[in-house]
């Protein structure tokens, strides 16, 4: 067994002993105290939260470092954007059920915690209001009465906050609830922790996910292959072998994995450790993000550089979400006409 997969402890210990002072991420890397007032501001209204196992992975006295970017909040979260909204998916409309987000056919999202380990800068959520949306077991009844009613649903996905962030205690509850539904037949679990907190995979989680009747999708997020490192390869390579299915979901970034190099560098390092490299989503329009923005244009140029240098498979597939469209709308370069024919 891999010690760091050995105990709940652990990582719960790791969990309750995160940065959330930018004062000391900035010290600990060596970085100017001018870039404190702002970080300051910046977290006053979605603070600084990132594992200390995630800093490790960041290069001292870089202040452009791509861990560090996605991290730290910056002075430009506090300009105004009209093209950027609180809600960029309007998902406050497709909230049926506390807890539960409908907007697809066939499957729906439960979001059990709005905790997660770590606040992305870019993250759309980071307005949403979970405090209204955390489904405990006096909300169970009603949303198996909204799944039963529909019997096409077979998937769910669990989603962020990040599902992983809560006990496996509270986990394995709602495993159980979602097994006892007979038409459920897969779990989608969609969560940053195997790569910001690998410790989190721990035994008892693995064990509990191999047994279930339930097909496991594990989707991760990663954007940047300097996120993973030796210990989160080989956590990978365990849920690999207990059973899950491996995908990965990234944001384009401008500053962060704006380059084809970088997200070529990152689908091979995924696939080194087992993993497929799923969707790359345009930047959702969220206020205080505008500055990771990339015109369609730009995204369109580096997709067309990834689409020639890599094999289909390592290729994820280039998304928006919009709140109209029943699916995420796939985004592919202008082949022109001749080449179709
Ligand atoms: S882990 Fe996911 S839900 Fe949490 S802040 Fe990051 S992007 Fe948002």
């Amino acid at each position: 067994m891999i010690n760091h997969l050995a105990s709940e402890q652990n990582w719960q210990a790791q969990l309750s002993d995160l940065i959330v002072d930018p004062a000391e991420l900035l010290q600990l890397l060596d970085l100017p105290v001018t870039l404190l007032p702002p970080a300051l501001a910046a977290a006053e209204s979605f603070g600084l939260r990132v594992p200390r196992v995630f800093v490790s992975r960041m290069q001292k006295a870089n202040p452009l470092d791509p861990l560090l970017l996605q991290v730290l909040p910056l002075h430009q979260e506090l300009t105004v954007d009209s093209r950027f909204s609180l809600d960029p998916l309007a998902e406050r409309h497709s909230n049926p059920v506390t807890g539960l987000l409908h907007k697809y056919q066939r499957r729906l999202l439960l979001t059990l915690t709005g905790a997660c380990a770590i606040h992305c800068r870019y993250c759309f959520r980071r307005h949403f209001p979970y405090q209204d949306n955390l489904p405990g077991t006096q909300e169970w009844p009603a949303i198996r009465d909204y799944i039963q009613a529909d019997p096409e649903l077979n998937e769910v996905i669990l989603s962020g906050g990040d599902p992983l962030s809560v006990s496996n205690r509270r986990f394995f509850e709602w495993l159980e609830r979602l097994e006892s539904m007979p038409q459920l037949t897969t779990l989608r679990i969609h969560t940053r922790l195997p790569v910001v907190l690998p410790a989190r995979m721990d035994a008892a989680l693995l064990e509990r996910l191999r047994e279930t009747r339930l097909k496991i999708v594990l989707v991760i997020h990663c954007n940047h292959a300097q996120e993973l490192d030796n210990t989160v390869l080989r956590v990978l390579q365990a849920c690999k072998d207990h059973g899950m299915v491996l995908l990965n979901q990234s944001v384009l970034l401008k500053g962060i994995n704006s380059s084809a190099d970088e997200l070529i560098l990152l689908s091979e390092r995924l696939f080194d450790a087992g993993v497929l490299p799923y969707y790359l989503h345009l930047l959702d329009k969220v206020q205080g993000a505008a500055h990771f923005d990339l015109s369609r244009r730009e995204a369109l140029a580096i997709y067309r550089e990834m689409m020639e240098r890599l094999p289909g498979y390592l290729l994820p597939r280039l998304v928006r979400e919009t709140p109209e469209a029943p699916f995420k709308v796939p985004l592919l370069p202008d082949f022109g006409r001749a080449n179709c024919e």
